[in-house]
């Protein structure tokens, strides 16, 4: 299997902060199959450190008042173009980042308040057809199957199947919560 990684899940230093995000599952995920990282905001040419940046009425702005969202909109035309050129399975990105958000992100108020939506890099790959998935829902790969972690209303569902089958004689189900 072949997938895509944000960079900083990986342990790269390329947070906004000169930071990274590294992730116990995600480096294991490294030892189990191909790995490619991208860093959208250092490929759109930003440096890093830098100013940590929001999308503020469609338009990626830099805290400090500065338009970023050509760069912004570069490095997901760059990740976008390795994507098509690696074909990666699946595409793990880090949650809520004004780039990589799979399925929240900041306002564009910098007050840490989060919306539904995506990142410019994550949308773009989503909108060409490639599966993205926030890191915090992946809950491993086992035989070439991403597990992810199940929804409330899915959770529900499951319960009641397990349930239903627990009724019949020979079945033996526990329901653990995770
Ligand atoms: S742009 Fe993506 S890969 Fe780069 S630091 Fe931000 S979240 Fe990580």
């Amino acid at each position: 299997m072949k997938i895509m990684v944000s960079a900083c899940l990986a342990g790269e230093n390329c947070k906004y902060n000169g930071g990274n995000n590294r992730n116990e599952k995600v480096l294991q995920l490294m030892a189990d199959h191909e790995v490619i990282t991208v860093c959208p905001e250092q490929m759109g040419g930003l440096p890093t450190p830098r100013v940590p940046a929001e999308i503020v009425d469609g338009v990626v702005t830099a805290k400090d008042g500065r338009i970023v969202d050509g760069e912004f909109r570069a490095g997901a035309a760059r990740c976008l173009e390795i994507a098509r050129r690696e074909k990666p399975d699946l595409i793990v990105l880090q949650s809520r980042s004004p780039s990589c958000g799979v399925k929240q992100r900041y306002d564009g108020t910098f007050t840490g308040t989060l919306v539904d939506g995506a990142g410019v890099t994550a949308q773009l790959l989503m909108q060409n057809g490639f599966r993205c998935l926030d890191v915090e829902e992946l809950v491993g790969i086992h035989e070439g199957i991403v597990i992810e972690k199940l929804r409330l209303e899915e959770k529900e569902l499951l319960k009641f199947f397990l349930y239903r089958e627990a009724e019949n004689p020979g079945w033996q189900v526990r329901w653990r919560e995770t």
